[in-house]
């Protein structure tokens, strides 16, 4: 029989909840993924709690984590998928992984979170950008920027659909064959607007989904749809409206169940806040497994 796709991730770890690899692990699993996965930090929970104990790994100790896995040649793997990373070092040393295994596997498949900010605001040191934009990005295969991220990257503000089409065209020729625009804020008024893009020979294939917004501020949502467009775009052989489709509607089911099971702690009595919005992530496998088709991607 075939061997089962193979995904080195290298996320953040949580002890309690659910963001970095432990919204990523799950559903790639689930999916039929093994998962060889690096904790870039060991946290108790996420930092929206405000409060959080933990440590963080250096480059050097990824460069340790990556050197054991090369002496037993277990660095041969399908996938690379990478997230959130603190600090210009680790970043650095993500590049040094990504050309490690890229020298292993030619055919590898590495899907870039480039996670710097949101609203305007960025939320890493600032000189992660260079590194993103001149390093990781012309290595990526697929990215999963949210809007302000794009902005950043291209050095573009976007304010209509055709800017963002632009923006994804330069990304392509960045060298990157899939962009999806994870949120941005050029749908209709409460809705989060997803727009994917995949090169085609000379022309691109753009695909635009609009996302009811749900009222409340959830965590781990970039990484857990990372994760779905990774395994999606494998299995549907690289469909990237399907893989949309997919990945969207299994994370708005996730939602859903966390905002209800929210809503009805509220009305036991307990505080509002980031423990009642932890993703319902392990209550919703038979979403991961069967992702209802909530949305149509309309073709741009
Ligand atoms: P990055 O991981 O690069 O920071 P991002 O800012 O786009 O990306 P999120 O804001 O977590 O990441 O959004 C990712 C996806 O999660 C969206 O495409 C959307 O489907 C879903 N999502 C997140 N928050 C909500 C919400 N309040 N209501 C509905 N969907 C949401
Ligand atoms: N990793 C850690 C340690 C975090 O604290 C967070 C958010 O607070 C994330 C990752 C990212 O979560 P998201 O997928 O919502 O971008
Ligand atoms: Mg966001
Ligand atoms: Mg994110």
């Amino acid at each position: 029989p075939e061997s089962s796709p193979q995904v080195l991730s290298i996320q953040s770890h949580v002890v309690a909840g659910y963001v970095g690899n432990k919204s990523a692990v799950f559903p790639l699993n689930v999916l039929g993924f093994e998962v060889h996965s690096i904790n870039s930090v060991e946290f108790s929970n996420h930092t929206g709690y405000g409060k959080w104990k933990g440590q963080v790994l250096n480059a050097e100790e990824l460069a340790e984590l990556m050197s054991g896995l090369q002496i037993n040649d277990l660095d041969n793997v399908s996938h690379l998928l990478t997230g959130y990373v603190g600090s210009a070092s680790f970043l650095e040393q993500v590049y040094e992984t990504v050309k490690q295994l890229k020298k292993k596997n030619p055919e590898l498949v590495y899907v870039c979170d480039p996670v710097m900010g949101d609203n305007g605001q960025m939320y890493v040191p600032e000189e992660l950008l260079e590194i993103y934009r001149d390093k990781l990005i012309p290595l990526a295969d697929v990215i999963t920027p949210n809007q302000f991220e794009v902005e950043l990257l291209t050095g573009k503000t976007i304010t209509s659909e055709s800017d963002a089409i632009e923006c994804m065209e330069m990304l392509h020729k960045m060298g990157v064959k899939v962009v999806v625009i994870s949120s941005s804020v050029l749908g209709p008024s409460g809705c989060l607007t997803a727009f994917g893009s995949s090169q085609r020979s000379d022309s691109m294939e753009v695909w635009k989904l609009d996302i009811p917004r749900i009222p409340h501020l959830f965590t781990g949502t970039g990484d857990l749809f990372s994760a779905l467009l990774l395994a999606w775009l494998h299995i549907s052989n690289g469909d990237l409206s399907l893989a949309m489709v997919n990945s969207l509607g299994s994370l708005q089911e996730v939602l859903h169940r966390t905002s209800a099971y929210a809503d009805a702690q509220v009305k036991l009595g307990k505080p509002y806040g980031a423990k009642l919005l932890e993703l319902q992530l392990i209550q919703s496998k038979k979403d991961i497994e069967n992702p209802p088709q909530t949305f149509k991607a309309i073709r741009l």
